[in-house]
């Protein structure tokens, strides 16, 4: 099935400049770029992108993640492909870097593990989001994207169902 999901070029991969390895990666892949913008997020809009990890997690970690994606600029983007919801948690790894594994985006451009961060009082640096299954991508993508802001158009590629 075609799906829709948004990933975020987080603070800290725009400010190691790893937007253009990150985005070849998908573009390599064959997922689709439907939509694309760079924004500076608040607090009330990192509340509404986070909306669970109150719940999942803890007000701590939801405040050091609020303060991590308000550091910068992040870019928002929405890919469209064949499962692009699950393909692209795949391309991303683990929450962790130190449990990414290598040949994902996570593990290659970072290591750090969280018994580290926490010990050093430092965020986990991961690079991007990327939204977990159906529903978020669905919740995500109306929250950073307008109707007119994605776009229809055809690959040259998609002849060859990359
Ligand atoms: N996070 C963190 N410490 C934690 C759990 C989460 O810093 O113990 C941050 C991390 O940046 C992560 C984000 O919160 O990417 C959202 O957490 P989630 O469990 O949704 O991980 P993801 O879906 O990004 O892998
Ligand atoms: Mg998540």
């Amino acid at each position: 099935m075609i799906e829709q999901t948004l990933i975020l070029i987080k603070p800290d991969g725009v400010q190691r400049a790893l937007i253009g390895k990150i985005l070849s990666r998908f573009e390599d892949a064959g997922l689709k770029i439907i939509g694309m913008k760079m924004q500076w997020v608040d607090e009330e809009f990192a509340e509404k992108h986070y909306k669970d990890i109150k719940e999942r997690y803890d007000e701590k970690i939801f405040n050091n993640l609020s303060e991590y994606i308000r550091e910068g600029p992040v870019l928002a983007i929405v890919l469209e492909g064949v499962s692009a919801i699950p393909i692209v948690r795949k391309m991303v790894g683990s929450t962790y870097p130190s449990e990414a594994q290598p040949g994902t985006i996570r593990g290659d451009y970072s290591h750090i593990s969280k018994e580290h961060a926490n010990k050093h009082n430092k965020k986990v640096g991961n690079l991007i989001h990327a939204s977990a299954d159906e529903k978020d991508a669905k919740h995500e993508i109306n929250l950073w994207f307008t109707k007119e802001e994605l776009h229809t158009y055809t690959r040259t590629d998609e002849f060859h169902l990359v």
